[in-house]
Order: C-alpha cells, then structure tokens, then sequence
C-alpha cells in the first residue's frame, strides 16, 4: 500500500522521536509521502537529521513561527523557500505549541497578559498563518492541513489552563478555515489526540496523573501511541477523508466520550 505515494508536503513540530509530528511523518512516509520538515532553531535541527536520514529525507527548514513575516525564518519565508523547489504542496502539518511552563501549573485566573497572548500567537494564530502561506501552494490540486489539540480546549483539565483557550481558539480556527478553503478544496482538520509523553506534555504540571487517569478511564484503557495518531492522520491527510473537513477527530481511546468514569475507574 502506498496511499500518500506522489504526495508532498511539510511537517512542522519535530523536536524528538517521541514528538507527535515524528509519529505522523513516519506513517507518511511508509506510505510514500515526500516530506520537507522544518524546526525551531539549530538545537533541534541536530536531533530532526539522523531521524530524517531514517526515512531518505533531506529537505529541512528553519521556522520559528513567533517571528514577523519579514524575519527570514517565519511562517511566510518558509512557504516562500518550499515554492522554490516545488510547485504545489498537498498536505501541512503543524504539531506544535508553546505556553510558559510556570502558568501550567496553579490557576488559570492568575495567567499573565503576556503569556496570553504568546501562548495564543504560537498555539493557535500560527495555524491560521501557516493556511494562508500553503493556500497558494494548495490552488491546483486542492491539499489537507491538520493540526494537533486536546480535550483541554472542550473542558478544563488540571494545569493546563491557558494552553486550554489557546485550544479552543485553535478548534474554532479549524472551522473558519475549512470554510474559507472549501471552495479551492483544501481541507482543514485536527486530532485532538489523548496524553503522550513529550517534551511538550511534559511541561504540564502533574502530567504523569493526568496520564494514568486517562488511561484507566477511557474506553480502550490507553493512553494512543505515536503509530495510532499516525495512522488516523493518513486517513485526515489523504483522499480516504476526501469528504472530511472542519472536523476534531478524538485519538484518545475515547476518553472524550466519557461523562462519569465507573466507580471502579476512581479508586
Ligand atoms: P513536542 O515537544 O515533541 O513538540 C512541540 C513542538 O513545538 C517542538 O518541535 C517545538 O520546537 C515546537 N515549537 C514550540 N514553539 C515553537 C515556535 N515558536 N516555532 C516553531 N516551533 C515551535 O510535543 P508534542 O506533544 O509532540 O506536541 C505537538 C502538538 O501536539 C502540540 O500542538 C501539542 O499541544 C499537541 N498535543 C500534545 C499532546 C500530548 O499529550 N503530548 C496531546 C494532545 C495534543
């Protein structure tokens, strides 16, 4: 099988072999996709190239996406150096997001104005920056875009507090988006995927709980593995979703579903 096989497009977000973006690239490319990745700064573009060499890759960019559209390494250059060495793109990926990791921890009400809004820049503004920098990428054939949130965006969960509304503003983000690129058939999804132990996970206080309760209480009794939100993003960014956009497709073992856990969930 070869679903994504003449298929390009961008990763964005892989700090390690444990970071979602990696799980998602590695299912793409088994299934013949050409990737070009980009990373934060030269600390992680050491460890993104022995993992790119794994899979025959060679095309990386730097891209930090809290700089202005003039910075050579924003949002905007990026797409402006992919259109030099293709002509259109079919998919994007952004799996990535920021918060202080001093207001994961405590209360939302004590969240800082400054923090709010970085948090909200590099969580959720970026993607909509990163639809409109691959849309004149995306004319021809049309193209998918997928983003990463988290039940956190629906409902509170503990420590997560701001990265919550930066969340919900991504999750609303989708929808504008799918309606806007509709038209031009670009289709605009995120996986709301359960607990995985990242870097980025790991700067939420008390993850390990938050960790070991979903996975007791969700249907499967597991937290999803890299694989499992790689494969649901094959389907999300190939012609098998051709009918899918607007949508946040739960990988969390069906956590999402859950009101009151069994009693037995809670000893
Ligand atoms: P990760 O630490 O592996 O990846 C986070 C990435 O964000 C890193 O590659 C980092 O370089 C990038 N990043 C942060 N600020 C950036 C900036 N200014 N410019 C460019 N890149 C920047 O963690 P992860 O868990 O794989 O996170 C990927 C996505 O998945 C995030 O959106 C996260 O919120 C989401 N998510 C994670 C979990 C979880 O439990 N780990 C659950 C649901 C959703």
């Amino acid at each position: 099988m070869s679903i994504m096989k003449g298929k390009k497009g961008i990763v964005m977000g892989v700090a390690n072999e444990r970071s979602i973006a990696w799980g998602i690239a590695n299912i793409l490319a088994q299934q013949g996709a050409e990737i070009a990745f980009t990373y934060q700064n030269e600390g992680f573009k050491k460890r993104l190239i022995p993992l790119m060499d794994s899979i025959k890759s060679n095309i990386c960019f730097e891209c930090d996406v809290s700089k202005d559209k003039n910075d050579e390494n924003s949002i905007e250059h990026l797409f402006g150096k992919i259109s030099e060495i293709w002509n259109n793109i079919d998919f994007v990926v952004h799996a990535l997001a920021y918060s202080d990791k001093e207001e994961l921890k405590g209360k939302y009400v004590n969240c800082s104005r400054e923090n709010f809004l970085n948090s909200l820049d590099i969580s959720a503004f970026s993607f909509t920056r990163t639809a409109k920098s691959a849309f004149p990428l995306m004319t021809k054939n049309g193209g998918s875009l997928l983003t990463l949130s988290y039940l956190g965006a629906e409902r509170t969960t503990p420590n997560y507090n701001v990265m919550g509304v930066a969340k919900s503003a991504l999750e609303a983000s989708i929808k504008y988006l799918a309606m806007d690129l509709g038209k031009s058939n670009i289709r605009v999804n995120a996986i709301s995927a359960g607990p995985v132990k990242t870097l980025a996970g790991a700067a939420i206080s008390g993850a390990r709980h938050v960790y070991r309760y979903s996975e007791n209480v969700a249907p499967l009794n597991f937290n999803p593995e890299l694989e499992e939100i790689g494969n649901s993003s094959l389907y999300l960014l190939s012609e098998l979703s051709s009918g899918v956009t607007g949508n946040i497709h739960h990988v969390d073992g069906g956590l999402h579903s859950v009101g009151i856990p069994k009693s037995e969930d809670l000893e």
